[in-house]
């Protein structure tokens, strides 16, 4: 048969596979229950193709290249250009446009270079599926799925192809993307009639681009790629592109509002020239260009998207992938982190330490995930066989489990884990205590689970019990054939619920406690003995679970209908286990840094508070001697205004529910704050939406999780997060360094014009439109970028947010740009110029020098090279804003170097190279001039040292 052939059939067999039995499903796409194996996964993928929707035609890059020539200053200048030919000045047309021509292909290149940084990004983060092959369960690319995978579905995760369910556990799915309906929709396994309304209404099937909001499931893939339901619809729905930044947006505006303005006084110069100086058309229509061009910022938006990129780019080898440029921005705002403790603040690697079981107090030796290390009573090892009391609540334990434990192997030479963390530390200490749980597991299979949601906060699983003593020396074949022989009469075997969760919650369910063996009544004295050993392990910071179990009688429901409700109730108390999660190593430094940087931290937790207070006071979260703890229940009674009083002072949540993160979030918003809130599960999904900075966890992060949030964490550590708000300040700090550092140039650019306007034409101008051109858009360039790319600056961490409505070109830049630095500069360049006079035969003279021939032209060029000798000071001073230029490591930014390089070279080639000594219209300097330009490198990074040292001086107490 060939693979067109195969592949029509297996359409023929899509088309109705909702109305197989699910027993069915599996031969019918060449399948089984544990998967295919990997050899015919990757035959499939050669048939069928990778699990991708095709590319999206972008717009080409020819029309985006041709964007950077036609928007509003380009057009001025081809216009202007245009103008120069027809006054019959083709060398000044020539050089406008070429002018034109450079800064859009420098435009574009920085452009694209951005894109290249962000769409690296993208390829960071790849979607994964869990899928059973060759019997196991393997994380595969999602874009390697091949019909007959058997799909593992959990909540939070993305539906990556469309297939067919075959068993589901409170599966519930949002199939918004498809559908447009935003609540979830039930599915199950069942077979369903031929003819049903849509195919998403189909409660058997799921489809690619959903993700499922509770429950768990198994279904086989039956689509992949553009077969699927989404690909068919992609088309249509797939947006490419970010809206700009308020950054971008405020300068684009600005370099428009810019660019009319300098029109505005280059019209002005031009009547100015003629009236004043009597200069004739050509001259002033040369003044006026110059004018326009000095004054535009021509290269400020794509420097800025530039410097944004470069941003993320630094932000992604710091463990934090930003998904949008503008969150950059909003990063470096940030007044609030609401953070999980789980994983973000402690290190996820759980440890049972502890356990409460009977009124007795148990510990538990050794670390990490190998099951090595024993059970101690009293310091003394408890001796095998285990005593009826703990071997029921480790194995309720280890049974109520989704995790497993992987052996030391190639990949890992230590016990590593799949699955939760809390999880395997529970089989960990079975192990420890000798229980075979896969030997429980036999006698004991798992035929329903209620899975984990952090509402109910615990999980249960249900087992049919084989009953029979003498079951366990029977052969495994009789074993397996007893246990069939079971399932039909159920006399045989009885069901029981195992069940685990934050203690507080399992005790309220449970009206007896197992003790020798036997249920006692939980009386309140024993109660209040669980509460304490509770709070005594919380208050060491441990994580505590309580577990229980419990017989279903024939009076339960039938078990498909089973719910929550039915189960966890009337339970038998087993005991307490206290697991240690360390404090991650790197978080008190990054929390000390935050108290630095002025950004209050607010945990948020859904763990037991004492706990939270216990680690939250030992990373340094919490310094005041009365924090308010507030939980769950806590908040839903207070309102609003309380609840802001409450997170005006020291304030951890615990015990709460994702839902209640919203909530904070929304309230720290109305108080003024820029909140980054952090988030794993679907739940979170709102707050991390409606968060300035949502923030997931790449590791422990469901997809759904991953999807809402604006930024995710490659290593989940909460000290990324701070790196992220570093270089969020750094990249905004330097977008005003390289604007400040380019404005600056521009006041001894205008200033020759003003001078010799304003002198009648007495004295001759001292730079030419094309050596205005010759720094806007080439000295200047390299060093700009530079300044886009410096390291965090020192001591950004040590100021507080600023405001978000403060403007990147606010009054401080203008002055110490424009006003300060710039007028100095103009009147070093001034001085330069007359150098060469005066040095040249014309000795103290201010007006009437001669304004043409060698001399001039050697003059007009020593003012060029006195600019960008102090440019080069100013790139120094630049550098920093407030601090002392001179603590910055020298070699801390190898393009400061090269920018420099570049500077000298382009000022050595226009005076000295006869070519551009025509077109630049310079002559060679004077030798002595070099020591007097040596003597102005410095000026500007002095000049700007004292106005740091003056703000320094004022401003810090
Ligand atoms: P957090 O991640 O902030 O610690 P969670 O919402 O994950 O909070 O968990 C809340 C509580 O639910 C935990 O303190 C614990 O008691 C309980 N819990 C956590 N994970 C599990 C699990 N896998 N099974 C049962 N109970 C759990
Ligand atoms: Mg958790």
């Amino acid at each position: 048969m060939t693979d067109s052939n195969a592949i029509a059939r297996h359409r023929a067999i899509c088309a109705t596979i909702h109305t197989l039995p699910a027993a069915h499903v599996y031969s019918d796409l060449q399948t089984q229950p544990q998967g295919i194996a990997e050899g015919e996964a990757a035959a499939r993928l050669a048939r069928f193709g990778p699990n991708t929707l095709s590319e999206i035609r972008r717009t080409p890059l020819a029309v985006r290249l041709l964007a950077n020539f036609t928007h509003l200053m380009a057009l001025l200048l081809w216009a202007g250009g245009l103008i120069g030919f027809l006054a019959q000045m083709p060398q000044l047309g020539v050089a406008i446009w070429a002018v034109n021509l450079i800064n859009g292909a420098f435009s574009f290149w920085q452009e694209y270079k951005a894109e290249q940084a962000t769409a690296a990004l993208r390829r960071m983060l790849p979607s994964y599926a869990r899928v059973l092959r060759d019997g196991e369960e393997r994380r595969v690319l999602a874009e390697q799925l091949v019909p007959g995978d058997v799909l593992l579905l959990a909540e939070g995760e993305h539906v990556s192809a469309d297939a067919r369910l075959v068993q589901t556990a409170e599966l519930r799915v949002d199939q918004s993307p498809l559908t447009g309906e935003s609540y979830p929709v039930r599915k199950t396994g069942d077979a369903a009639p031929a003819s049903v309304g849509a195919r998403a209404e189909v409660p058997n099937l799921i489809f690619a681009g959903t993700s499922v909001v509770a429950g768990t499931g198994k279904a086989v893939v039956f689509a992949t790629g553009m077969e699927t339901a989404f690909g068919g619809i992609a088309q249509l729905t797939q947006t490419i592109g970010e809206a700009p930044s308020p950054l971008q947006q405020e300068l684009a505006h600005v370099t428009r509002t810019v660019t009319l303005l300098a029109v505005g006084i280059g019209l002005l110069f031009f009547a100015l020239s003629i009236a004043l100086a009597g200069v004739n058309l050509a001259d002033s229509f040369i003044f006026a260009m110059g004018m326009i061009v000095a004054f535009v910022p021509e290269g400020m938006v794509p420097t800025v998207t530039l410097a944004l990129a470069m941003g993320v780019q630094r932000m992604a080898r710091r463990h934090a992938l930003v998904k949008r440029l503008s969150a950059v921005e909003t990063l470096g705002c940030t007044t609030v982190i609401c953070t999980d403790k789980t994983g973000t603040l402690t290190q996820n690697e759980m440890t049972v330490r502890e356990l409460w079981v009977a009124g007795r107090r148990l510990t538990v030796s050794g670390g990490g995930y190998a099951p090595e290390g024993q059970i101690l009573e009293a310091d003394r090892p408890l001796r095998a066989p285990l005593d009826d009391d703990l071997g029921a609540l480790l194995r309720a334990a280890g049974l109520c489990n989704d995790a497993r434990l992987l052996p030391p192997n190639g990949d890992s030479p230590r016990w590593s884990i799949l699955g939760d963390p809390t999880e395997a530390a529970l089989l960990v200490a079975a192990g420890k205590a000798g229980l075979d749980l896969a030997e429980e597991e036999r006698r004991a299979p798992r035929v329903r689970e209620l899975p984990f949601d952090s509402r109910r906060k615990r999980m249960s699983t249900i087992h049919r019990r084989v009953l029979s003593a003498e079951f366990s020396v029977l052969s495994s074949k009789e074993r397996a054939l007893r246990v069939q022989h079971s399932k039909l009469k159920t006399q045989n075997s009885e069901l029981v619920a195992y069940v685990k969760g934050a203690p507080k919650e399992i005790l309220a369910l449970c009206a007896t406690v197992q003790i020798g063996g036997q249920p006692v009544p939980l009386t309140e004295q024993l109660r209040a003995q669980v509460a304490a050993a509770n709070d005594e392990y919380a208050r060491a910071g441990l994580r505590v679970l309580g577990v229980a179990y419990r017989s279903l009688d024939g009076a339960s429901p039938q078990l498909p209908d089973l719910k929550a409700e039915d189960v966890e109730r009337d339970l038998i108390f087993l005991g307490l286990t206290a697991l240690l999660d360390p404090p991650r190593a790197e978080v008190a430094a990054a929390v000390a840094q935050c108290h630095r940087a002025g950004i209050r931290i607010v945990m948020i937790t859904g763990d037991y508070g004492l706990t939270a207070e216990s680690i939250a006071r030992r990373i340094g979260i919490l310094r005041g001697p009365s924090p308010r703890v507030l939980t769950g229940g806590d908040l839903e009674e207070l309102d609003d205004d309380a609840l802001k009083a409450a997170l005006a002072g020291e304030v951890i949540f615990a015990r709460v529910a994702p839902e209640h993160k919203l909530r904070v979030v929304r309230a720290l918003q109305e108080l003024g704050e820029i909140v980054a809130v952090t988030g794993d599960g679907v739940n979170d999904a709102p707050a991390l939406k409606k968060a300035d900075i949502g923030v997931a966890m790449g590791l422990a992060g469901t997809d759904v999780a991953k999807e809402a949030a604006d930024m995710i964490l490659t290593d989940d550590n909460f000290a990324s997060i701070v790196s992220a708000v570093e270089e969020g300040r750094a990249v905004y700090a330097n977008i005003k360094k390289f604007i400040s550092y380019i404005f600056t140039s521009n006041a001894p650019e205008a200033v020759p014009f003003v001078l010799f306007a304003f002198s009648g034409g007495r004295i001759p101008l001292a730079l030419s439109v094309m050596q205005i051109l010759s720094i806007d858009l080439g000295t200047d360039m390299v060093p700009a970028l530079a300044l886009g790319v410096e390291p965090p600056e020192l001591g950004v961490m040590d100021r507080p947010p600023r405001d978000r409505a403060e403007h990147v070109i606010g009054r401080p830049l203008l002055f110490r740009s424009l006003l300060y630095l710039g007028l100095i500069q103009s009147l070093v360049a001034m001085l330069a110029f007359y150098f060469v006079y005066w040095t040249g035969g014309y000795w103290g003279r201010w007006l009437d020098l001669p304004a043409d021939g060698q001399l001039y032209r050697s003059a007009t060029a020593m003012t060029l090279a006195a600019v960008v000798a102090t440019q080069i000071g100013n790139l120094f001073a630049h550098r920093t804003e407030r601090v002392s230029a001179f603590r910055v490591g020298w070699g801390a930014n190898r393009l400061v170097w090269l920018g420099i390089a570049s500077e000298l070279i382009l000022v050595a080639a226009i005076v000295y190279v006869p070519f551009f000594q025509w077109v630049f219209g310079t002559a060679a300097l004077p030798a002595i001039s070099w020591l007097l330009l040596l003597a102005c490198a410095p000026t500007l990074l002095l000049a700007d040292e004292l106005r740091k040292a003056l703000l320094r001086a004022t401003n810090d107490e």
